[in-house]
């Protein structure tokens, strides 16, 4: 599943963000690179509650969607 969030990241967002695409952390394993993912959304949550909203509300939507398709 992809989400496209509009919101501003803070200099924390940006930092894990990087470290999160950055070659080291690709080519880590999986465990590091879900516990940074794990801190990152943690982050999201403490901090950006818009985000979180963002993402409680394209949830249902994304299932009516797809309900829709299926009765075409
Ligand atoms: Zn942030």
């Amino acid at each position: 599943m992809k989400l496209f969030l509009d919101f501003i990241p803070c200099k924390e967002c940006n930092t894990m963000m990087n470290e999160l695409c950055s070659p080291e952390m690709i080519f880590a394993d999986p465990k590091k690179r879900s516990d940074e993912s794990a801190k990152f959304l943690r982050h999201l949550t403490y901090n950006h509650n818009e985000v979180v909203q963002a993402v409680l509300d394209n949830l249902p939507k994304q299932k009516r969607d797809q309900e829709f398709d299926f009765f075409k």
